[in-house]
């Protein structure tokens, strides 16, 4: 039996420890930070009560049926719908664009087909494949919500012109010609009743397991161990070497509130004239659990600097070359193999990180049966 060190207690890690430790190998797991479950981590606030998404919110989704049978294994997952909401020009809209939301916007009463037709009128059909998430917006809604609802929020979050964007960053949003203002489209959908950090604890409960916080990886540690899963930003373990790859970090404003603030969980602000993104009321996260006081997170979105928590990866044109120096440098590097978010440098949704590292995991008890190399990566970061 080999002896694996995972760098990184995320879902990433978590799972490919938990499925490695089952196939009997022996599993040590390090993070840096003082607790489990990376940026999905959660905490009870002393204040309220409530149970805080610390590193904002996380909403589980996902279309994957075995991977939702993996979540509900360690965790039993409440009924909680995500409906967001936007403020824009002194009025509250619905979010994802839907018919109250065209309706509203117009001042119309559109049946479904009528609205359709009437965006399309909006639309700029001269652009038959949209590449930037700009075009994507303008053959898809049309100039009048893209400036609403798009065009600011984006530049907050992102801090470029949407035209430098990619079109995938919006495809992540419907468009929808009825009343239903879910947010997401997938068929299974919920909160970990006791949190995610409780739930990625429990992926982490197995005797084969041993987790050691609050420690850094360090280089030398690699030649302990038969095999090494990092799943820790891909630039840091060449040490920056090729550069730093480009995140939008967040800053959390926190107040509190006696009652309801918002009356939803998430509020975003399109205008560029507001400078935060977005408002969590984190209490409206565990809608099954009652609290008289509230907890609140301004959001505001910049550069991640040397010393912040790397968030979202930029990947445009620059950053993909720099990336792709580290992953000539990381096909180099024997015994490592990158994972997650982090590792392979991508905007990964909780459900596709935890789908990747199954497979991983496969992958590499394929290699050891095998008796083959394990590759530096499993998913390709280009
Ligand atoms: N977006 C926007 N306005 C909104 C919500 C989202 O322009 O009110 C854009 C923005 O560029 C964002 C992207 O759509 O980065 C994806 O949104 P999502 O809600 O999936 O972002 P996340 O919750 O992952 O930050």
């Amino acid at each position: 039996m080999s002896y694996i060190l995972l760098v990184g207690a995320g879902f990433s890690g978590a799972v490919i420890g938990r499925e490695l430790a089952e196939a009997g190998h022996d599993v040590d797991i390090i993070d840096q930070r003082l607790h489990v479950a990376g940026n999905c981590h959660t905490e009870r606030d002393e204040y309220s009560g409530v149970m805080l998404h610390v590193y904002g919110p996380h909403i589980f989704h996902t279309d994957d049926a075995q991977v939702w049978e993996y979540v509900t294994r360690f965790s039993v997952f409440k009924p909680y719908v995500n409906r967001v909401k936007s403020t824009v020009g002194g009025a509250v809209y619905s979010l994802p664009i839907n018919l109250h939301t065209i309706n509203q916007f117009f001042g119309k009463t559109l049946r479904p087909d009528e609205a359709k037709a009437f965006i399309e009128q909006q639309a700029d059909t001269s652009i038959s494949d949209p590449q930037t998430f700009e075009e994507q917006a303008l053959r898809f809604v049309g100039r009048d919500l893209y400036e609403a609802f798009f065009k600011g929020y984006t530049k907050k979050q992102w801090g470029c012109e949407p035209s430098e964007l990619p079109a995938s960053i919006l495809k992540r949003l419907p468009v929808r010609f009825n009343y239903n203002d879910n947010y997401f489209f997938h068929r299974f959908q919920g909160m970990p009743e006791h949190g995610y950090t409780a739930l990625v604890e429990k992926i982490l409960d197995h005797e084969n397991i041993t987790v050691k916080l609050n420690t850094a990886f360090d280089p030398s540690m690699t030649e302990q161990y038969d095999h090494v899963f990092y799943s820790g930003p891909l630039d840091g373990y060449f040490s920056f070497s090729e550069g730093r790859l480009g995140y939008r970090t967040l800053d959390f404003e926190r107040f509190t509130y006696q009652g309801d603030y918002q009356g939803c969980a998430v509020m975003n602000y399109g205008e560029e004239s507001v400078p935060f993104t977005r408002i969590t009321e984190h209490k409206h996260f565990s809608p099954w659990e009652k609290h008289e006081r509230s907890v609140c997170y301004r959001e505001y979105s910049r550069a991640c600097g040397p010393d912040d928590i790397p968030y979202y990866p930029i990947r445009l044109v620059k950053e993909k070359e720099m990336l792709s120096r580290y992953v000539a440098l990381a096909e180099n590097t024997e015994g490592v193999t990158f994972v997650g978010r982090l590792g392979t440098y991508r905007y990964l949704d909780m459900d596709v990180t935890i789908r990747e590292a199954l497979d991983t995991a496969r992958g590499f008890l394929d290699c050891v049966e095998n008796n083959q190399p394990v590759p530096a990566f499993f998913v390709k970061p280009l």
